[in-house]
């Protein structure tokens, strides 16, 4: 049978569409496992340091402006009027290293307290909450792939101390029409504890609905100033090295 001369123009169903909660899972909680002492690292010689607490001259706003957010002490606070903050440079596969703080006396529930997030590539969250006695669905609390995969495990320190992100992250190749030929991959340590093991990332970080495949090259480090009526959190020591 032939295909009829308007098969482009061809109208097919739109999917229904979603709610948030369509896509957020609460069982079963992850085990609380208390870190070992890992405090900090500094960053190894063939490392790019993306702040080592003096400047925020390797940031900028999501609009290339300067990165507006707050630098005192050597620690840099989210300025939630501002927005979320991105690496001017772009990277394929690296290894990154972040520390990142709550505020000792911070407020709010579930995804209402000390969210923020780590977008590898600019496309895909890795989550940072103050998931410390804070339950919440658990593909969204502190080491998820927002919205794709828990953690194993929670090893998150309480509020005012200091976490620890090692993230190992694999690029994505793309085929020619667009769709993934291998997909991204990572693997997470929070405070020393494998949290991703070498975990598929299935697409964008979507809050509504399925991940989305969008075609995409290097892309920058980007940090996000999220919404929620919570305190701001804080960030020191971010290195980079590319693999
Ligand atoms: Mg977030």
């Amino acid at each position: 049978m032939a295909l009829p001369a308007n098969a482009q123009e061809k109208k097919y169903p739109e999917p229904e569409p979603m709610k948030p909660g369509m896509s957020e899972y609460w069982t079963p909680q992850r085990k609380v496992v208390t870190p070992g002492n890992i405090q900090t690292q500094s960053a190894p010689s063939d490392a790019i340091v993306l702040f080592d607490g003096t400047d925020l001259s390797k940031w900028e706003m999501e609009d290339g402006t300067a990165a507006a957010w707050t630098l005192k002490d050597g620690v840099m606070t989210v300025n939630k009027q501002k927005g979320s903050i991105r690496t001017k440079e772009k990277f394929g596969s690296f290894q990154l290293h972040l520390e990142w703080s709550n505020p000792k006396d911070i407020e709010g529930s579930s995804q209402a307290r000390g969210n923020s997030g780590v977008y590898l590539q600019g496309m895909y969250e890795i989550q940072i909450l103050d998931s410390y006695n804070n339950e919440t669905y658990i593909n969204g609390m502190v080491g998820s792939i927002y919205k794709q995969t828990p953690p194993l495990v929670n090893p998150m320190r309480k509020p005012g101390e200091w976490n620890v992100y090692d993230i190992i992250y694999t690029a994505p190749v793309f085929k020619e029409d667009g769709d993934y030929l291998y997909r991204p991959r990572v693997t997470v340590l929070l405070n020393g504890v494998v949290v991703q093991c070498n975990t598929e990332i299935l697409g964008t970080t979507e809050y509504i609905g399925f991940p989305k495949t969008i075609k995409h090259g290097d892309g920058p480090i980007l940090l996000q100033s999220h919404g929620d009526p919570s305190q701001p959190i804080s960030f020191r020591n971010i290195w980079i090295r590319k693999l």
